[in-house]
């Protein structure tokens, strides 16, 4: 496949991608080789949370890289020293080990988990994870996952992660056996289609695990770094998990990860766990950007009314068009389009220039920048509302 000046063929088809190839961006804008400009309500799937190429991350990238642009893991570095201080004073926990990627720091979370079984537990290894989970795409990952489709692929699986049904907490008590050392959840399932677990969900999955002397891991790749309107989903829920993971945000468009644990579960000896590029000053000095800017009580601020703001426009539209429900908070939100016809709409949708993402067949999701202006989400609903009338004009003809 190609178009007027790129061949895609060296590049491992591992999903379908339009024919089109992004060469630069700008706060909720993006433009192609052609010159096309695009309005962007995906922003890297929920990543750049202060848009494309904030001159807060460009500037601490550039001033990084004339410094040092890593020692070794081998070696401390003041950017991660920095981070993790800033991290874990926070939020609830009090140490952290950077990683690339969401997949490994979930993969982090559970040699963690099963490190704690085998001092504190007997062993226990089991960690109860959840029907439509998402944690990444490395072997135990996928396992940890409750996609439906990941289901046939690479057998077999990494065992131990028996599933139980969001929101039900008999699905949980269910599983609990002298195997199980934690229970691991999304607050917002995101890639399920977001769907979140109430906050009285998380406060009962606290006291249960508590009771049983399970840990309480998050994963809030998706919904940490402001994007439900706190630092951090657990918030809302007013409890503390033991163990937390970080990704997408955190590095503002770059590849930044974080494993944070409290005391009590922070058990690995030398050995256990590294990584080449684990704690890079390079990446901690973006996250360090990223933190300065998102943990500004006024930012916070914003982005919620940003949130709400698209929220009721969304609500608006449906309405008007007969759709379903808007679910989700803060700047993670579906809305159900009570029909499949999510393909269609994204792709309408990019040809007129707006990025839109459909995680389920009848839904969309929109995780726009944290810092969206309200006239981008007027533009973007204006641009949603014209393709879902012409859709319904369609169907009224067909
Ligand atoms: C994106 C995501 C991951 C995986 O992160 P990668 O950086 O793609 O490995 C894990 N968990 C959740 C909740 C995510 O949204």
């Amino acid at each position: 496949m190609s178009n007027a000046t790129h061949s895609f063929d060296a590049l491992m088809e591992i999903t379908s991608r339009p024919p089109t190839v992004f060469v630069r961006g700008e706060g909720s804008l993006l433009w192609d080789d052609s010159g096309k400009r695009y309005l962007d309500f995906i922003q890297g799937w929920a990543v750049n949370c202060l848009g494309h190429s904030p001159p807060a991350i460009a500037d601490a990238l550039a001033a990084q890289a004339k410094l040092l642009l890593t020692p070794s893991p081998a070696f401390y570095n003041g950017p991660s020293l920095a981070l993790a201080k800033a991290l874990t004073d926070q939020s609830c926990f009090d140490q952290v080990f950077f990683a690339n990627s969401g997949a490994e720091a979930n993969e982090g979370a559970i040699k963690l988990a099963r490190k704690y079984g085998a001092l504190h537990r007997n062993g226990a290894y089991e960690i109860i994870t959840f029907e439509g989970g998402f944690h990444g795409r490395t072997l135990a990952t996928m396992s940890a996952s409750g996609k439906k489709a990941f289901e046939p692929l690479f057998e077999p699986k990494v065992p131990g992660f028996p599933k139980a049904r969001l929101n039900d907490l008999d699905s949980v008590k269910r599983l609990i056996t002298e195997k199980t050392v934690g229970v691991m959840l999304e607050p917002i399932q995101g890639e399920a289609g977001v769907w979140p677990a109430t906050d009285e969900f998380l406060q009962a999955l606290r006291a249960l695990t508590e009771a049983h002397g399970l840990l309480l891991i998050f994963d809030e790749i998706q919904t940490g770094m402001g994007r439900t309107g706190k630092l951090f989903h657990y918030e809302h829920a007013g409890i503390e998990p033991d163990i937390m993971t970080l990704g997408k945000g955190i590095g503002g468009g770059v590849p930044l990860a974080a494993l944070l644990a409290t005391d009590k579960a922070s058990c690995f000896a030398h050995g256990d766990q590294g990584g080449t590029f684990n704690g890079n000053p390079l990446m901690c000095a973006a996250g360090l950007a990223v933190l300065a800017e998102v943990s500004k009580p006024e930012f916070l601020k914003s982005a919620i009314d940003a949130g709400l703001f698209l929220e009721s426009e969304l609500q608006r539209i449906s309405a008007r068009h007969g759709l379903g429900e808007v679910r989700g908070r803060g700047l993670l939100l579906a809305l159900d389009l009570k029909h499949p016809i999510g393909a269609s709409v994204v792709a309408q949708a990019l040809a007129d220039g707006i990025l839109l993402n459909s995680p389920q067949p009848d839904a969309l999701r929109f995780m726009p920048a944290l810092n969206v202006s309200r006239e981008e989400i007027s533009q973007m609903i204006d641009g949603l509302d014209a393709i879902l009338t012409r859709m319904g004009a369609a169907r009224r003809v067909a």
